[in-house]
This record gives structure tokens, sequence and C-alpha cells, in this order.
């Protein structure tokens, strides 16, 4: 291993966020627009240069490795990019590598994620009500992810539900989701809508949902206590006392993360993005391909990590959202 990643503010990094598409089956409507450009292919990182990437800064110091999108589970041969990662978690280099995706494909890969030493796995689920769901993802259908969800925990996978809070959307599902997630034995975390996307023109869905006004109706029903759990990442977890639940809350604009922050995101045409708040970003695709010496790579990599900015400005505290950046959630991965 080289010298490990570390920023101008003395974090490490060790947790490396790579979106392995911009395409998806679903046009979630507070992450896509309907009708969505997608990148020309040659634009992508190949499953090839994706793993130079992921290797490179699994030999700087990265343990932990999530791959998202778009939908991770729609690109083409997407399985032999896992096989090919799971070599550094047999090694010991990497400690975990696992996924974010929308549920759709699971029913297909789950038996072949958890071969690959998938251990844990986020799904997406904002509903259980089968016409929301449609809805809210447009092109999502809720049986299938169902299915999905099924078949991760029939593969041993450990599944968290995230939940994107939409105040007059999935407001009045608070407990219905909490209990449907309880009954299965799966963890849920409710990650505060950020303003991304065409959030805020779609049906009237979308609208801010405050992590602390859901909580607040959480603690009407059970007492819950805070737990010292901490990601170096936005979510923050509480245990509801009477049930054992373990409830986490994903809040990026209400509540400041940045200090503890151990994270870099890859988008998939090769850009590193340190800060999800921030338009700031390097290009790695070319010194990626600029040799197939790793050298110019690992310096690039260096020398952005050296620009990681100290934190982000989103700010709902104002009339109108500050510090909103352009890009779309799925460009960076969420
Ligand atoms: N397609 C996969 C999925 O939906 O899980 C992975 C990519 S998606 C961009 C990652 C996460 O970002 C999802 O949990 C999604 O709900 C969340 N997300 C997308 N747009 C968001 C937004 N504007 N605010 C908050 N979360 C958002
Ligand atoms: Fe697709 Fe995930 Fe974005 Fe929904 S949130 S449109 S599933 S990338």
């Amino acid at each position: 291993m080289t010298v490990p990643l570390i920023d101008p503010f003395a974090r490490t990094i060790s947790y490396l966020r790579v979106s392995v598409t911009d395409r998806c089956d679903f046009r979630c409507v507070y992450c896509m627009s309907e009708n969505m450009t997608f990148l020309p292919k040659k634009e992508l990182l190949t499953l090839e240069e994706l793993d130079r990437m992921c290797s490179a800064f699994v030999r700087m110091g990265v343990k932990k490795l999530r791959i998202t999108g778009g939908e991770p589970l729609v690109r083409r041969d997407i399985m032999k990019f896992f096989q090919a990662m799971s070599r550094h978690l047999e090694t010991g280099a990497l400690s975990e590598l696992t996924l974010t995706t929308n549920g759709s494909q699971l029913e297909k890969y789950a038996a072949d994620l958890a071969a690959c030493g998938v251990k844990r796995i986020n799904i997406s689920l904002d509903t259980l009500d089968e016409e929301k769901f449609a809805r809210v993802t447009r092109w999502g259908r809720l049986p299938q992810v169902l299915r999905g969800i099924d078949a991760a925990q029939a593969a041993g996978m450990r599944v968290k539900i995230n939940t994107v809070a939409l105040k007059g959307f999935n407001e009045a599902e608070l407990f219905t989701l909490t209990d449907w997630c309880a009954a299965r034995d799966v963890d849920i975390t409710f990650i505060e809508v950020m303003p991304m996307g065409d959030l805020g023109n779609e049906d009237r869905i979308g609208q801010y949902w405050s992590l602390k006004d859901l909580r607040a109706t959480l603690a009407e029903r059970g007492k819950l206590t805070d737990l010292p759990e901490r990601t170096g990442g936005p979510a923050r977890y509480v245990r509801v006392d009477e049930t054992g639940q373990k409830i986490g809350f994903i809040t990026p604009l209400s509540h400041n993360f940045c200090e503890s922050c151990n994270r870099v995101r890859i988008t998939c045409t090769g850009e590193i993005y340190t800060c999800l708040g921030q338009e700031g970003h390097s290009d790695l695709r070319a010194p990626l391909r600029a040799s197939e010496n790793d050298a110019t790579l690992e310096d690039a990599i260096r020398a952005a990590i050296g620009l990681k900015p100290k934190g982000h400005d989103f700010d709902y505290s104002r009339q109108e959202v500050d510090g909103q950046v352009s890009r779309h959630m799925s460009h960076t991965g969420g």
C-alpha cells in the first residue's frame, strides 16, 4: 500500500462511492426529469477503467467501496465488475463492498452479489403503496422491488431501506414504513430531500419535510435514544426503546457533518467530487487514460484530495434554497 489519502483538514479518506452509470430504469421525480439525455457510452469509464480507478483508491487506503449510479445494476456486465472487486475483499485490502440500488434487478442479481462478498445493501423505497410508488418513480413498479428485497434477504444480505422524506407524499406512511421494516428485520434510514434535479416543479411531490419534524412524530409513539454510532457521513441513528428498532436519519442540509467527512465520489465519467454539496471537481479520466501506468492517476487523485473543501453550503433556513447545486443526484450517485 502507498501513503494514505489525507485531505488538507486532516481527514483520512477511507470511503469511496463510485457511480458506474448515469442511466436508470426509474425516473424518480426528485432525482431525474422524465426525458433525460444520457451520456454517450464513450464518455463512461469502461469496466476495466473502473477497476483500475477503484483499485488505485484501495491501494491508497480506501477500505469501503460503495457502488451506485444511476442504477448500478442496469449497467451491462456489472457483475463482472463486482467479481473483480471481490479480490480486494479476499486480500483484506478492502473491508466492505456494497451498493445502493433501487432494487429492480435484485431478483436477478442478489445471489451473485452475495457470492461476490456483498454483505450489506441499501435499497431505496419511499412508499409501500403501489400507485404512489409508480407516481414517485414514474417508471418503477413496487412488486418487482419487493421481490428484489426478498431475494436480497434470502441471499443473506443485510438490507437497509433508504426512504426520501417527502412532505405530503409519504408523511402519512411514516409508521407503516417503519413497522414494515421492523417486521422484516431490515433497517430504515430517512433521507432529507436535497435541492437537486427537478425538485419543486413536479406534481407537488418533493416538498421539503424536515427530519426534525419526522423525528418528533416518531417520538410521539416511542422514546428515541440517540446512538453514538458514526459513519463519517451524514447519517445519525436512534434506537426506539420499546422495540429496539434502529432508525437512521440523513440530514445533509440541517446537520453539519463535514468535520468528520471521510468520503469522496467518482462519477461514471471519472470525475472526482470531494464534496456532495459543492460544484468543485477534478477530472481523473484523462490521467487514467494518459498512461497504463497508474502513477499519473495516483498523482491526480492526491491533487484532487488536496482540494477537498472544508464543507458544503446547503441552507434551507432562508426563503430560497442557497447553495443549490445544479447537477442531478444520479450524476454523483447520492
Ligand atoms: N438508483 C439507486 C437508488 O435509487 O438507490 C442509486 C442511486 S440514487 C441517486 C441514490 C440515493 O439518492 C437514493 O436513495 C435516492 O433516493 C437518493 N436521492 C436521489 N435524489 C435525491 C434528492 N434530491 N434528495 C435526497 N435524496 C435523493
Ligand atoms: Fe434512478 Fe435511483 Fe435516481 Fe430513482 S433515485 S431515478 S432509482 S438513480
